[in-house]
């Protein structure tokens, strides 16, 4: 089966039911030097919503949300964060926001303790006492960490770490939360522990943009979802419609 077989070309459906975008995407265009990384990309994530976006190696998926969240600045097209242009932001100033990033890889800081990589989530955060329920709500959200509080983060396991890079980035009190593939590299019972706790953070209320190649498991908790193809939208709509154009193994060409 031929990748045009899976994602096929069907005309793109306005997203349907949401009324509050909190996130708004429209035609952004991002890359690095002459590799263009995203072309013309439409996205809405309403309030509340748990969207997945799919897509194969090399679509641009972690792209869009370096170019969403500040990590690089957009060639062109526009990124509005509750009503307001956000466009190009740093990353900082939008973390202050409420829109928290937990990149492709994990990324924690391997030398620190688990406590002292939580805290850094927190930077932006003056009210001590906040932060220190932050910390807490963290270890009641992820008990296999508290445990661990004084240990080196890079003696954790994958899965430890991927639990302490999302607790790390709710640390900041976020409203939207940035998620690259998270299931990457984690065993099977792993991958379902982190899909359950990424429905429990929008069941929790929180607006999450979720990236991922591992399209069964995260169709059957999104709410809505895009396949992202060679830097540009290809299919948009509910779970049930994207699960037609998925592999058999599970990932979207
Ligand atoms: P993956 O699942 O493998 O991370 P992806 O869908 O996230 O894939 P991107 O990483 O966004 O895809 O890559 C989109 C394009 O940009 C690809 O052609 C990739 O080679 C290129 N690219 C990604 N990161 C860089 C970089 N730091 N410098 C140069 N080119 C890059």
């Amino acid at each position: 089966m031929s990748a045009s077989d899976v994602v096929g070309a069907a005309p793109l459906s306005p997203a349907r039911g949401v009324d509050d975008v909190v996130l708004g995407i429209a035609g952004l265009r991002a890359g690095y030097g002459r590799i263009v990384g995203v072309d013309g990309v439409d996205i809405v994530v309403g309030r509340g919503e748990l969207v997945v976006l799919l897509g194969s190696n090399g679509a641009g998926k972690s792209t869009l949300l370096r170019a969403i969240s500040g990590v690089i600045s957009p060639w062109s097209g526009h990124v509005t964060l509750e009503g307001a242009d956000v466009t190009g932001m740093r990353s900082d100033r939008l973390v202050q926001r409420g829109m928290a990033h937990v990149p492709e890889g994990r990324r924690v800081l391997p030398r620190l303790t688990v406590d002292e990589n939580l805290r850094l989530g927190a930077f932006a955060r003056r009210d001590r006492g906040a932060v220190t329920t932050a910390l807490a709500t963290v270890y009641d959200r992820f008990p296999a960490l508290a445990p661990r509080r004084g240990q080196k983060a890079g003696t954790l396991s994958g899965g430890e770490q991927q639990m302490l890079a999302i607790g790390r980035a709710l640390m900041a009190d976020p409203r939207v939360l940035l998620l690259d593939e998270p299931s990457l590299g984690l065993s099977p019972l792993l991958v379902k522990q982190v899909f359950e706790m990424v429905l429990r953070l929008r069941e929790d209320g929180l607006t999450v943009l979720l990236v991922e190649q591992n399209a069964t498991q995260s169709l059957a908790i999104a709410d809505r979802g895009y396949v992202l193809t060679r830097g540009h939208v290809t299919a948009e709509g509910l779970p049930s419609e994207l699960r037609e154009r998925t592999l058999s193994d599970g990932f979207v060409a």
